[in-house]
């Protein structure tokens, strides 16, 4: 099985006046563990962490995140122990993400919400500092520029196996990923699309990662000539699914049922370019969306907006 893989149009998208084409790039296949792209941008902070010959990571999450999920299944392979802070108070009964993550040893530190604002400056993280010695701190969701270089990486990856799609277009959360591909020399071009509401501002953002990150800091003008931000796919905010999303869903199901898309990112991202294609606003022949994983997400949603139910993912435990 290939991990580029055709993408069928359901008929209702379908328009008969443009010819494209949609790959997915299987990024939820790579790794056994942690799929997606939340690896990719974990490691370097493991580099970086074994290098100053760091005890313990540590890093930030709420009770379904992806990036906790994978931070706890990157660790299992090294010597370090992990910490994680939790958003929210813990439930008598663990999400199943924090069950996992727990279950991989990682220790769960409940936060309230001001505090996990407050990130590396919170008194839960100076007490941690305390307590536990030689800690590397990941930010919340593997960010910053190392976590962009290992995306960018990944983009030299990605390309390696396709080098006839004219589009690349990509999930966004903090944008780190999508900077991490945009400063690869590798791109065609990319389109961001992201999962939060009153995003716009970050485009900004992800140019000058991207052009810090890049080969010899390459200007945010020419990057900005690689880049279309879409901040107008959310479909009601952050973790929220519209109704047309949910039908999207299950049409998309039905044409392509061997595909699993995630509930938060890469859902929103295909339903947006399917619509633009169908109103005549995709001027790409050939478009490869990168799948970023999340899948282990659904878990935090009832079975009734599941599409994938009958292949249970808790099953696959
Ligand atoms: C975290 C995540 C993203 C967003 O990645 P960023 O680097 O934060 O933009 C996209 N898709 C999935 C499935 C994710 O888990």
């Amino acid at each position: 099985m290939s991990i580029i893989q055709p993408l069928h149009i359901p008929a209702e998208w379908q328009n008969p006046h443009a010819s494209c084409e949609l790959f997915i790039y299987r990024g939820d296949l790579e790794h056994p563990q942690a799929p997606g792209n939340k690896w990719h941008k974990l490691k370097y902070h493991l580099r970086e962490a074994k290098r100053i010959r760091a005890r313990y990571m540590a890093t930030f999450g709420g009770p379904y995140s992806n990036h906790l999920h994978a931070f706890a299944a990157t660790l299992r392979d090294t010597e370090m122990a992990g910490i994680a802070v939790v958003r929210g108070e813990l439930q008598p009964r663990l999400t199943p993400t924090l069950y996992d993550v727990a279950n991989a040893g990682v220790s769960l530190w409940p936060c309230t919400r001001q505090d996990y604002r407050l990130a590396e400056q919170s008194e839960l993280v100076s007490y941690l500092n305390g307590q536990y010695e030689g800690i590397y701190w990941v930010p919340e969701g593997g960010g910053g520029v190392l976590g962009a270089k290992g995306c960018q990486d990944w983009a030299a990856d990605i390309d390696y196996l396709d080098s006839e799609c004219d589009a690349w277009v990509v999930s966004a959360g903090t944008g780190t990923t999508a900077a991490g591909l945009l400063a690869s020399e590798k791109i065609p071009y990319l389109h961001v699309v992201s999962a939060l509401k009153g995003a716009a501002a970050q485009a900004d953002e992800i140019l000058s990662l991207a052009s810090l990150v890049s080969e010899d800091q390459t200007n945010i003008a020419a990057l900005e000539e690689k880049m279309t931000f879409h901040s107008d796919a959310h479909e009601g905010g952050y973790a929220k699914q519209s109704q047309a999303l949910q039908q999207f869903l299950r049409l998309f199901t039905d044409a392509n049922p061997a595909q699993q898309l995630d509930p938060v990112y890469t859902c929103k991202t295909l339903f947006h370019v399917m619509n633009r294609i169908r109103d005549g606003k995709w001027p790409h022949k050939r478009t490869l969306l990168i799948h970023t994983g999340g899948l282990q997400g659904w878990r935090g949603y009832s079975a009734a907006l599941n599409p994938y139910i009958a292949s249970s993912l808790d099953g696959e435990k």
